[in-house]
């Protein structure tokens, strides 16, 4: 998606964001959020709700390189991994279930509704070593009393001849990690596809393409799926669908027609019995788990050695005072939209917090500066006060 130069606002006129004196595209808010999904939209609408005029930066995590012809997407597309979920069975209030990208939808308008400042734009840097931060996208920079991180975890990819986008490479060329965005593409049309994983985002993506390709397989490294019982049993009962237990992925190979390359299968290897083995297919869809999106804080945060944010326990805050995160880029325990969503929720009542003592300390500092300096009685500093427990 291309980024939006005008924000998505309830109130075109909110003088939640003010134009910095020195650069026409500079803004000022008091909580900058970044992320889409269910933790970023859930901080917004709590965040506006407390009337504190939040921007948010939904930008995409598409591959911006792509050409505009190619098919199929080869990332995660703005909106977080919601979108990616065909259908969302547990998040509360839906009894029949709901479409990820419709639950996706309804958030978004939701906090749009309280007064957030959507932008449609990719943050590229963020500075943290002052207040106010700096949020900087290809187009302008917020200056931001607080800011929630909530930008999620991207698909992980698999490295083998030819899953790559290279001259040789398959990915977007029948190999994506996106049933859900790119499973309806023609060229997956009653064709054979296979579904990489065993866990619960692997039997989504094979139950959800059993609706287009004529057979899906579940190639799997194991002998045991990881998936909850009931998206197993789904799966295993499916007629539709095939699992290659003990099974990896050693070569994608195709029609290599330059532009118009196609998968045409894989060749396998049993892990156990190290045999080799064909599988024509003209899809093959990762879903192998996912790494948080933390990259672009430049290791501005303390991160766990897996890339995720740490946060002090039972909170949202992270070792930057007045840098807040939640959602997937935090949490690699829970993982659910309504866990994402809960913490979004934490965070905007952190980021709340932190505003207040700010204005607190700030308005204590002009006290102090304006009584005589022998009447100034400063108080004393607690051991420990200004660092963050961890
Ligand atoms: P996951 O639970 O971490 O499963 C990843 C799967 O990919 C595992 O089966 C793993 O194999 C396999 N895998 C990992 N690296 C691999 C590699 N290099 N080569 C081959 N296979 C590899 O990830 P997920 O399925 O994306 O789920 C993540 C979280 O989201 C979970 O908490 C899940 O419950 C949740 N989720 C929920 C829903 C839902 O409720 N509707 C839907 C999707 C996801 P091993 O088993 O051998 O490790």
């Amino acid at each position: 998606m291309a980024a939006t130069a005008s924000p998505t606002t309830a109130n075109s006129n909110s003088n939640s964001v003010s134009s910095a004196m020195d650069d026409p595209d500079s803004l000022k808010t008091r909580v900058c959020i970044i992320g889409n999904g269910p933790a970023a939209y859930t901080a917004a609408v709590y965040a506006a709700k407390a009337e504190l005029k939040p921007i948010l930066f939904e930008g995409c995590n598409a591959d911006d390189n792509a050409p505009d012809h190619l098919t199929i997407s080869s990332n995660i597309a703005p909106g977080g991994q919601l979108t990616t979920a065909p259908g969302v069975e547990d998040f509360p209030g839906f009894p029949e279930g709901i479409l990820g990208i419709e639950l996706d939808d309804r958030l978004r308008a939701q906090s749009i509704r309280f007064g957030t400042e959507i932008f449609t734009e990719k943050v590229t840097y963020a500075d943290f070593s002052v207040n106010p931060f700096k949020v900087f996208t290809a187009s302008r920079t917020v200056l931001a009393d607080s800011v929630i991180v909530a930008t999620g975890a991207v698909m992980k990819r698999l490295s083998f001849p030819g899953s790559d986008e290279g001259q040789n490479g398959f990915w977007n060329r029948g190999i994506s990690a996106c049933a859900v965005r790119d499973g309806a593409a023609p060229m997956f049309l009653d064709k054979p596809l296979a579904v990489v994983g065993g866990g619960d985002s692997a039997m989504e993506a094979a139950d959800f393409l059993t609706k287009y390709g004529s057979k899906v397989y579940i190639i799997h490294r194991r002998d045991a799926l990881r998936a909850s019982k009931v998206m197993q049993s789904r799966v295993l009962n499916n007629p539709k669908i095939e699992v290659l237990w003990n099974t990896v992925v050693r070569k994608a190979y195709g029609a290599n027609n330059g532009e118009t390359r196609a998968l045409e299968g894989l060749e396998l290897q049993n892990v156990v019995s190290q045999e080799t083995s064909d599988l024509k297919v003209s899809g093959l869809f990762l879903a192998i788990g996912q790494e948080p999106s933390t990259e672009f804080l430049g290791g501005q945060l303390e991160l766990d050695p897996d890339g995720y944010i740490l946060t002090k326990p039972g909170t949202t805050v992270t070792s930057v005072r007045g840098v807040f995160a939640a959602g997937y880029a935090q949490d690699k325990k829970y993982r659910q939209a309504v866990t994402a969503a809960g913490s979004g929720c934490m965070a905007a009542f952190d980021a709340e917090q932190y505003l207040q003592e700010m204005e607190t300390e700030k308005e204590n500092s002009l006290l102090m500066s304006s009584q005589p300096k022998k009447a100034r009685r400063p108080r004393k500093r607690r051991r420990g006060a200004g660092t963050m427990k961890r």
